[in-house]
């Protein structure tokens, strides 16, 4: 799908550029040529069948995924362990089978090659559908991939592969021995060597030297980037490894600008929209509840709350992100800029992940807020304020009426989830939107919000998750950002560990004595695990953990249940389960039996992990801690810690020191820094995981941009792309790069960058 919306150079209509004079007679637009024009009905059939490309720019901007070496075959019976190679080999034979322990398959396939001493190996896919159904006897292909050991043998595990023509070295493939080999994404029978000669002979044919550049040419001087006609040469039939480099670097900062320019556009248009000025008073319920708070405000939530209280009174909207570390309070900075909308007349929605986080936050907000909670009730403030909850598991009738008081006005802050953003949801006068945790939330769903409002509401972004400076600047673009660094004083450190039974399986009884240690001592604890019955698939899968068919049984929250009833260290102790398939009123309620020191000890899933706040948790232990990532780890040890009393986390693991996957866990008892965590957590993670996290459509867009590798070129392209805007808003002297903007803000990005 993205595949097309990926064009990023597509000329400007008539295929003129701004240099070449408004004037000149419109020549039709070589990127819009058929393919089948330029390259005859034969090429052109089975491209435009499986790749659903017809058009010259839609070829042409199908960009090759990787490159292999020729040069650099490995004969089978030489394979080294623990590197990467790349091999030529034909299949003999393949047979798929489920695992036993996991959900999923296996596909086996048994290659040999054609070097001198011939040798075998077999291939393991792990839910290889392509694999096996590609992958058929007699066919030849180039693998690459690390070499692994499997069952005391030497194999490639999921490796990459490119499907070759059958006939063996043919003339061509010799002649061709030292050029780089691009690896296109294909579909269907056709193979990626097919679509290379295609687009070989394609970059041929076109006069790409009438293309128009979207890179403005000092720009291109200056960094000495290709311009677009030799990009597209060498990107496609590079004769050296340097081509295809020299030709992505130029695609790569061409990437950059397309998006920092559509996004310092939203900023320019953002800034003339209007809004509703929401004042702040002097003797409102904001100056009542600041007159009983129980602590002081640290410096950050102070200066944090200045800055909103100054936008929230501008009439237009603020778009603001603010991040902070676990625990550092960005809910009272967040429930403080409500109440300055609401003592300005109009309401404030807050809008979580999960239901728990939800009836939580209706829970200590209202708590927070004691008889400013309560306004028009008997014993409430007189200046206060109504908080109603709105989720999807509430009754009819609670529902009914939390709707209607959103919709009358009644209600000044209105709590929930997703539900919030049904249609029959409405406000009296909307004029701020909270958004929590909003690595959760698809910006769609942000939007839907907005749209309740008469005005563009004002938006405030709260993030847990530190978000790396160049992850804001493309993926939050277009919202400023504040960052809570300190912890409320008196919050006592967390401590983590590591816990390998692999090395120490005595540990496995002492972690219970640990518990009940705490629990004594009139404490609470958590146990996390990944799954919830013994037959789902594991939570937390795509976390690069390897899959592995003899994984042990992963700790699930039925299982551990039971274990630890049956646990003599834990006699006594008050236990019940929390996971997202128990039916919410049961949820809340054990919630909130555990918020009130009812139960001493939770075994759950992750739906502890964003915001829940019970001061009175002090140790957390999570069960095979390896299944979980950096950030979803980082985020779980901060459930505990949060009252004054020291905090511990347990990060047990089945796996052996030295096991990849342990490094995430070393990572996270080495710091409880969030943002050195999450850098790492970059390092470890794939690119899509991080902005299709945040995007709701999932998949990253992006082509040739990292953004954990490439900031300076993220931040150049910033700067180039703001002064760009700055001095031509509507990109009339760059209608090249207007066009590309276009191409590239699919219509799920275009909602994504929307705010208007
Ligand atoms: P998070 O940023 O993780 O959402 P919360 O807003 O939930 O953090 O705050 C965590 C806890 O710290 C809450 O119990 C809150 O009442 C408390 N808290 C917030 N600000 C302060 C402060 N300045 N001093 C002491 N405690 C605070
Ligand atoms: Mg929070």
């Amino acid at each position: 799908m993205g595949r097309r919306q990926m064009a990023l150079s597509e000329p400007a209509g008539g295929g003129r550029t701004a240099e070449a004079g408004r004037s000149e007679v419109e020549r039709p637009a070589e990127l819009d040529v058929s393919l089948e024009r330029r390259i005859g009905k034969r090429s052109a059939g089975p491209i435009e069948k499986y790749l659903d490309l017809h058009t010259v720019g839609e070829l042409l901007n199908h960009f090759p995924r990787r490159y292999l070496n020729r040069g650099e075959l490995t004969p089978i019976a030489q394979l080294p362990f623990d590197e990467e190679v790349t091999l030529i080999a034909r299949v003999l034979s393949s047979n798929t089978r489920q695992m036993r322990a996991r959900k999923g398959s296996i596909t086996e396939v048994v290659v040999t090659d054609d070097s001198a001493r011939q040798g075998m190996l077999t291939i393991s896919f792990f839910n290889g559908w392509a694999a096996k159904s590609e992958l058929l006897p007699g066919r030849r292909a180039l693998f690459s991939g690390k070499v692994n050991r499997y069952r005391n043998a030497l194999s490639l595990t999921n490796p990459n592969y490119l499907l070759l023509d059958e006939e063996e070295g043919d003339a061509d493939e010799e002649a061709q021995a030292l050029r780089p080999i691009p690896v296109y994404p294909v579909s269907g029978k056709l193979t990626s060597w097919k679509v290379a000669q295609v687009t070989a002979s394609l970059v041929e044919l076109v006069d790409l030297a009438q293309l128009p550049d979207p890179l403005p040419g000092e720009v291109m001087a200056r960094d000495r980037l290709l311009p677009i006609a030799d990009a597209y040469r060498l990107i496609h039939a590079p004769a050296v490894p340097a081509d295809w480099q020299r030709a992505r670097d130029r695609f790569r900062y061409q990437e950059a600008l397309v998006l920092q320019a559509a996004l310092a556009r939203r900023r320019a248009q953002a800034a003339l929209e209007e809004a509703t000025a929401r004042r702040a008073v002097p003797d409102g319920v904001l100056a009542a509840f600041d007159a009983r708070l129980p602590f002081t405000l640290t410096a950050g939530q102070r200066d944090v709350g200045d800055t909103l209280a100054e936008e929230l009174a501008r009439n237009h909207p603020m778009n603001r992100l603010l991040q902070g570390e676990v625990g550092s309070g960005k809910t009272i900075v967040a429930l403080r800029a409500m109440l300055q909308v609401i003592d300005a007349g109009g309401q404030a929605a807050l809008l979580a992940p999960t239901e728990v986080l939800a009836a939580q936050h209706y829970q200590s907000i209202r708590r927070t807020l004691g008889p400013l909670a309560e306004g028009g009730m008997l014993g409430g403030a007189e200046n206060g304020t109504r908080v109603v909850l709105l989720t999807g598991s509430m009754t009819a009738a609670a529902r009914k009426q939390a709707m209607l008081d959103a919709a009358s006005g009644e209600a000044g802050i209105v709590i929930g989830t997703h539900a919030l953003l049904s249609d029959n949801v409405q406000f009296f006068d909307l004029g701020l939107i909270v958004v929590d945790e909003q690595h959760r939330f698809g910006v769609e769903q942000r939007d839907a919000l907005r749209a309740k409002a008469r005005k563009p509401p004002h938006l405030l972004v709260m993030t847990a998750t530190p978000i790396p400076r160049t992850v804001a600047m493309t993926v939050f673009g277009d919202l400023e950002t504040s960052t809570l660094s300190e912890l409320p004083a008196g919050r006592a450190p967390i401590s983590t560990h590591v816990v390998g039974l692999a090395e120490h399986p005595a540990w496995a009884d002492r972690l219970w004595q640990r518990a009940r240690e705490e629990i004594d001592a009139g404490h609470q604890v958590y146990v996390v695990c990944p799954k919830i019955g013994a037959d789902d698939a594991g939570m937390s899968d795509d976390d690069g953990a390897a899959p592995a068919e003899d994984a042990a049984e992963l700790a699930s929250v039925t299982a551990m249940l039971e274990q630890l009833q049956q646990e003599p260290s834990l006699a006594g102790v008050r236990i019940a389960p929390l996971h997202g398939k128990l039916d919410p009123a049961e949820k809340s309620a054990t919630m909130a039996a555990f918020a009130a020191g009812e139960l001493d000890l939770l075994v759950s899933t992750t739906v502890i992990e964003v915001g829940v706040d019970v001061p009175n948790a002090t140790l957390m232990v999570i069960a095979d801690a390896d299944r979980f990532g950096i950030s979803q780890l980082h985020q779980l040890r901060g459930r505990v810690g949060r009252g004054g009393l020291p905090g511990m986390c347990l990060l047990v693991t089945n796996l052996e020191a030295g096991h990849p996957s342990r490094v995430r866990l070393d990572a996270v008892q080495s710091t409880t820094d969030g943002f050195v965590l999450s850098q790492e957590d970059l390092k470890l993670r794939r690119e899509g995981d991080i902005l299709g996290a945040s995007q709701s459509g999932g998949r990253s867009a992006l082509r040739f941009l990292r953004v954990v590798e490439h900031e300076d070129l993220i931040s150049r392209a910033r700067r180039d792309a703001q002064a760009i805007v700055e001095t031509d808003p509507e990109l009339l002297e760059h209608p090249a790069l207007a066009r590309a903007i276009d191409l590239y803000l699919n219509p799920e990005k275009e909602a994504f960058l929307e705010r208007g």
